[in-house]
């Protein structure tokens, strides 16, 4: 029998992170720093700060949160391949997390040293069945939008790429980290991406770890359908939580406050009250026209989130009409209740994204169509969404 130094032999074997098992026994990984955020926790007992490093890690088979107590100095990079031995597996909510103490042994590594993945190998997944937190899927769709997007990230201009995606079972929004050159109408495959949650929905996240090859798409929606929409049942909606290229019709059965005329900061377009913005203090606030509009199907209700454009074209009234009503008679509440008598019982078509909170689902609308109605047909309209009948 050989002998093995001790060494050698008291070295874990490493573990693929979509194997990963909470348990007491320590592990060793390769994986790539997908994210990576450094803080200090304040210790209760004597108020001393101990710095932790914490985000995801990847190794293509699966993402893991990971928090580092007492990471070293040098900062680690997005994007870096490590090699960790003597890591520590914890649940918690659920799902695997690694911790990294003052026993784990950290160092450099490369691409090579991560485990190689088949993207056959990855299961194919509806696009209505990503969870956010969801990683190690593969998803075929076609690319109905797509545009280029400049965010600051720390102090770091960063160039990515959002968009919608979508198949026969549904929509999802995407942002790429990389530049994959996608263009609206190709179908994709992509593995090596995961979902998180943005504004209660799940998203598609996309960067350097992430593989996509163009596909023929037989079966798959094309982009222009996928936009076009049927409209949904708001009910059904609001099972959802929401979605992307959602299409409603019903009837406007009240406004929520705040509506009709409203200020803004000019630096973030928040709602200023009394010349205080909560976090630009005093400013020289803008006037804007918004309506939050309470439509009804007969199966549910909703928000429908409409900013100047729409308003103004629901209403009939230009910001500038509603700023001269102002100074002839400085009372807002007018202006609020001429609103609702332009709107209420008016039938909608509304095309746009939807995300829901604690309140029910809120729309943020590409556009409303007013359907053309006589006065009776109005009347009934309004008895209607009254009666909350269907209509
Ligand atoms: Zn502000």
């Amino acid at each position: 029998m050989p002998l093995v130094p001790a060494a050698e032999d008291s070295l874990p074997a490493e573990v693929r992170l979509r194997d990963l098992r909470a348990n007491d026994v320590p592990v060793s990984i390769v994986a790539r720093v997908v994210t990576a955020e450094r803080r200090e926790i304040v210790r209760k007992s004597d108020g001393g700060r101990r710095p932790v490093l914490s985000g995801l890690l990847s190794d293509g088979t699966a993402s893991v949160r990971f928090t580092w107590w007492d990471p070293p100095s040098d900062p680690i990079e997005r994007g870096e391949v490590l090699r960790a031995v003597n890591v520590q597996v914890r649940e918690f909510q659920g799902r695997v997390e690694l911790t990294f103490n003052w026993k784990s042994r950290v160092a450099p590594a490369g691409d090579a040293d991560l485990p190689k993945v088949n993207p056959e190998d990855i299961p194919l997944r509806p696009l209505a069945e990503l969870r956010s937190g969801d990683d190690w899927f593969r998803v075929v769709a076609r690319i109905v939008r797509v545009a280029p997007k400049t965010v600051s990230v720390g102090e770091e201009r960063r160039l990515l790429h959002e968009g919608v995606i979508a198949d026969s079972s549904g929509a999802v929004a995407f942002t790429a980290w990389s530049d994959f050159g996608l263009s609206p109408g190709e179908a994709i495959d992509v593995s090596g991406g995961y979902a998180r949650a943005f504004r209660g929905r799940p998203q598609l996240v996309l960067d350097e770890r992430s593989t996509v090859r163009r596909v023929p798409g037989e079966g798959l929606p094309s982009a222009e359908s996928a936009t076009r929409g049927l409209s949904r049942r708001i009910s059904d909606i609001e099972a959802t939580g929401g979605g992307e290229l959602l299409e409603l019709r019903g009837v406007i059965v009240a406004l929520l406050p705040p509506s009709g005329l409203v200020h803004r900061c000019p630096e973030c377009r928040r709602a200023v009250r009394q010349g205080l913005c909560r976090v630009h203090g005093t400013v020289q606030p803008e006037p804007d026209l918004r309506a939050r509009l309470v439509v009804d199907d007969g199966t549910g209700t909703l928000t429908v989130n409409a900013g100047r454009p729409e308003t103004e074209r629901l209403w009939g009234r230009t910001l500038e009409q509603c700023l001269q009503t102002m100074r002839e008679n400085p009372d807002p509440t007018l202006l609020e209740e001429q609103l609702f008598e332009a709107v209420f019982g008016r039938r909608i078509v509304v095309r746009g994204r939807g995300s829901a909170d604690d309140f029910g689902v809120t729309v943020y609308p590409e556009s409303i169509e007013v359907e053309a109605m006589d006065p009776v047909a109005r009347a009934r309209s309004i008895a209607g969404a009254l009666g909350g009948s269907p209509g």
